[in-house]
């Protein structure tokens, strides 16, 4: 069986395909590499003894994607490649719409005129917007905030159109929580360019000294210690949730949505203390203002996971923030 893997030089990208390498998939990644860079697939043949093949190709070209599908006739697609910084959303929101959204649609053509009908897309908690906690797939989405946030809720909708169209798809939307960590061998992790946005990524350079110190977002809401909850999933426990979806996939037609997280919530002190129990230092951080858009807490009702693909979660915090130092002190200086 063939995986196409858009956007598979990525964090999460490249932590599917080591477990499809694994798990004895073939494997295509195609990537720009707007926001990683080739070697990460290198060090994905390293630590599986196993190939791959890539494509430097951006998904909005489908002549390059015809071809791409011809040459390989992927048995299913899982579609990472995408922009994902919130702020830069709301101040460049036609930039996103055309590469997500845009690129999502050129894809979904090329399969069809490939015949290849089946795919698992990455999706967001943040299409529950203000819902309820915990978020179960059956509440009503759209409701969200930033322009990143609206493209996974266009591309979920697009794809139930498709399927209303032709119940020949099979589609498996996974709405993600709070990937962090790394894989444990420490060859692939999250290497954001520039001054991370995320949480976990600017921790670990302050732990590192690359930073000055962590700004917390918000030291008042009503939460246990007055800091944001999350629920934080370990990116390897993340990447075999796509193993459980493809192969689900390639068996059935359908469309079903399902929330792939810990089903826990945790302050961002709690993950700070955790990576401090890590590095056995304390970390420099100051509570400051609220970030705009932030939502006080939430986290995933994962049981739709766990029963229908058959799904756990099994890494904690600490396994999440070892794992995150280890590949921070083995790349201080990322990827190149
Ligand atoms: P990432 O930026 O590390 O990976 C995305 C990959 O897609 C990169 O390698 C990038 O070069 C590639 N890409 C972007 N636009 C492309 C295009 N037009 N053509 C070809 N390749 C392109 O991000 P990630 O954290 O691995 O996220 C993967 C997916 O999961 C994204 O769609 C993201 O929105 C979604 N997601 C991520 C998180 C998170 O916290 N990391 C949470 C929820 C959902
Ligand atoms: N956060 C923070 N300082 C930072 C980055 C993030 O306090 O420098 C908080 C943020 O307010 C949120 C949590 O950490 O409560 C996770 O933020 P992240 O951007 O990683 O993910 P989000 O949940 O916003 O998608």
């Amino acid at each position: 069986m063939t995986i196409l893997v858009t956007g598979g030089a990525g964090y999460i990208g490249s932590h599917t395909c080591v477990e499809l390498l694994n798990a004895g998939y073939e494997v295509v990644v195609v990537d720009n590499y707007y926001n990683s860079v080739p070697a990460v697939l290198d060090r994905v043949e390293q630590i599986t003894g196993k190939k791959l093949k890539s494509y430097d190709c951006d998904i909005r070209d489908r002549e390059g994607l015809d071809k791409i599908f011809a040459e390989n006739k992927p048995d299913a697609v899982i579609h990472f490649a995408g922009l994902k910084a919130v702020g830069e959303s709301a101040k460049l929101p036609l930039l996103y719409y055309e590469n997500n959204i845009s690129g999502s649609v050129t894809l979904f053509e090329a399969m069809e005129a490939a015949n290849c009908k089946k795919i698992v897309f990455s999706s967001s908690a943040t299409v529950y917007g203000n819902n309820p906690i915990p978020y179960k797939e059956d509440m009503i989405t759209g409701d969200v905030s930033s322009p990143y946030g609206r493209t996974k809720h266009f591309i979920e909708k697009i794809l139930g159109d498709v399927y209303a169209a032709d119940n020949s798809w099979s589609v498996s939307l996974l709405r993600y929580f709070n990937p962090i960590g790394a894989h444990e061998s420490g060859l692939i992790g999250e290497d954001p360019n520039g001054i991370p946005n995320n949480l976990m990524p600017y921790i670990s350079r302050v732990a590192i000294g690359k930073l000055e110190k962590l700004t917390v977002f918000g030291g008042d809401y009503e939460t246990k210690d007055g800091t944001c909850i999350r629920d934080y999933i370990h990116v390897v426990d993340l990447a075999k949730a796509h193993l459980c979806a493809v192969k689900k996939i390639l068996d059935t037609t359908g469309l079903e949505a399902y929330n792939i997280g810990n089903g826990k919530g945790y302050s961002v002190l709690d993950i700070v203390h955790a990576f401090e129990k890590v590095t056995g230092k304390p970390l420099n951080y100051v509570i400051g203002a609220r970030r705009e858009g932030d939502l006080p807490a939430f986290y995933a009702d994962a049981t739709k996971a766990n029963k229908e693909l058959g799904w756990t979660a099994k890494y904690d915090i600490d396994k999440m923030c070892e794992d995150t130092w280890n590949f921070q002190t083995k790349n201080p200086d990322g990827i190149k």
